[in-house]
């Protein structure tokens, strides 16, 4: 059985990035982690830093380890990002989860951002985990009311789900990543963004 290791961004003294709620980056994705580790109880570790030490993680030998974050920028602006080291499997792990993270959300990709130096943001963490598929993921830039954000910030609900699906997937417990439950979604949001800029 595959082991899926899930690390919180930022810690309760560094809280990273507000969202447009005034909400950190910590404390969304704990809620989150927290609830994805209910529903595949058993099956995933979750950590926040000052919980852990990288040895700690080493010890359970993951095959994927997925560490939470979200953008920001002082300018509404799109897409998720996944950060990895240069390392092929930390590449294709990324590009495997992005490309379903995409299809579910209707969020474009910003892309796999490949980090080679220490003064890249992310690069020293990443580094600890050398030789573990593992990225940093931005699901959205969260500092900004947009449809992207929208969709992420304003429905956390929808990504446990799509988080729960995505590794119950990768851990061979389903046979594919459901999209159903978020056409509905998209309608809704569509809709929700016309009615917001053709004032
Ligand atoms: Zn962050």
């Amino acid at each position: 059985m595959k082991k899926v290791v899930l690390l919180i961004g930022h810690n309760k003294d560094s809280q990273g990035a507000l969202d447009y709620n005034g909400t950190s980056e910590y404390t969304f994705n704990k809620i989150v982690a927290s609830k994805v580790q209910e529903n595949l109880y058993g099956d995933i570790w979750t950590f926040t830093k000052g919980e852990y030490n990288y040895e700690s993680i080493r010890k359970i030998n993951p095959d994927l380890v997925i560490e939470l974050h979200f953008n920001s920028y002082p300018g509404p602006i799109f897409g998720s990002e996944c950060i990895v080291l240069n390392d092929e499997k930390c590449f294709e792990a990324a590009t495997h989860f992005q490309k379903y993270f995409n299809k579910r959300f209707d969020i474009s990709s910003r892309e796999i951002k490949v980090v080679m130096g220490r003064h890249q943001r992310g690069y020293k963490n990443l580094l600890k985990l050398g030789g573990i598929p593992s990225f940093i993921f931005e699901p959205c830039f969260a500092n900004f009311e947009t449809i992207d954000s929208e969709k992420i910030i304003g429905n956390p609900d929808d990504y446990v789900d799509f988080l729960t699906d995505y590794i119950s997937f990768y851990l061979g417990k389903q046979d594919k990543v459901n999209y159903n439950v978020y056409e509905k979604m998209i309608g809704l949001i569509q809709s929700w963004y016309k009615g917001n800029t053709n004032e």
